[in-house]
């Protein structure tokens, strides 16, 4: 199924990220991971048609697990993306799109990873770390890390 193509990009525009996104569900994620990479939780849109990369001389990539690595702006800093190693399937930062007007906040994960300083008021499902990644069969299909 087709999704609507939405732009998003990085704070200095040099990144810029072009993706079909079937539906803006939100989900945060309060690993350990993504709370260092991203300076607060990370939320973001799933994404695995159609994402097309502008601008990939300044994007840098760490790999920060055996099925997952991270893409950011080398310039200006800026958090854009989770993806699985073979690219099949992107989390793009919530925050780089242009428009995300229809978004909803519907999940949050690795909820037992989070400070009790803060919390959102948001009514969505909650998910632990085990099982987050319990609905995964093998290593290489965790999206997480
Ligand atoms: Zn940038
Ligand atoms: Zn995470």
């Amino acid at each position: 199924m087709a999704g609507k193509q939405l732009q998003a990009k990085c704070l200095c525009g040099g990144v810029r990220i072009d993706a079909d996104i079937e539906n803006q569900e939100v989900g945060a994620c309060h690993c350990d991971i993504c709370r260092r990479w991203a300076g607060g939780p990370f939320m973001a849109v799933e994404a695995s048609e159609n994402v097309v990369l502008a601008g990939t001389d300044l994007l840098g990539i760490y790999e920060s697990s055996g099925w997952g690595e991270r893409g950011f702006c080398t310039a200006c800093g800026s958090t854009l993306f989770w993806r699985s190693k073979d690219a099949a399937h992107y989390a793009i930062s919530a925050m780089a799109f242009d428009d995300l007007s229809e978004a909803v906040l519907t999940k949050q994960i690795f909820i037992d990873s989070k400070p009790d300083w803060y919390a959102f008021a948001n009514e969505t499902k909650s998910m632990t770390g085990a099982e987050f990644l319990a609905q995964f069969s093998s290593e290489e299909d965790k999206p997480n890390g």
